[in-house]
């Protein structure tokens, strides 16, 4: 068993975590002793939070909802290139912007990612002229 030592992703108190890892899994977490941060302690999330990470209903790739080749709200998911749902993601922000406002788009980021992520995601909505933006502390 090999074990790593990161850093908790779900709030921004940022405890340190070993994770043992075992045939490519982890198996189990436990606070680093002696961190600066939390000494040896974890709450419940980060302590037993890990369970997803292996879920076989993890989104891994981008789906569109999609009915004879095209986006239609009533079709079903299917896989999609990276490249395709980008494309997609940005014509109908584009599309949203042009015919509305700007005020009509909105970005909802996420606790987990990184304070330069989000630094970028934010900026992608203002140069579109929206303040619209906010996250999740709890995803
Ligand atoms: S262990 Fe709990 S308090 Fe520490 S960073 Fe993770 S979620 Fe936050």
């Amino acid at each position: 068993m090999e074990k790593f030592q990161t850093v908790c992703p779900y709030c921004g108190t940022g405890c340190n975590i070993d994770l043992f890892v075992e045939n490519n899994k982890i198996v189990k977490a436990e606070p680093t002793e002696k961190h600066p941060i939390n000494d040896g302690e974890l709450c419940l999330k980060g302590m037993y939070g890990w369970e997803y990470v292996h879920s076989p209903r993890r989104l891994t790739k981008p789906l569109i909802r999609k009915k004879e080749g095209v986006f239609s709200k009533d079709g079903k998911l299917e896989e999609v290139s990276w490249d395709e749902a980008l494309d997609f993601a940005a014509s109908r922000m584009k599309r949203v912007v042009a015919e509305h406002s700007p005020n009509h788009i909105m970005g909802f980021s996420s606790a987990r990612c990184l304070n330069e992520d989000n630094y970028i995601f934010q900026k992608l909505f203002r140069v579109q002229g929206s303040n619209n933006v906010d996250h999740c502390a709890r995803l």
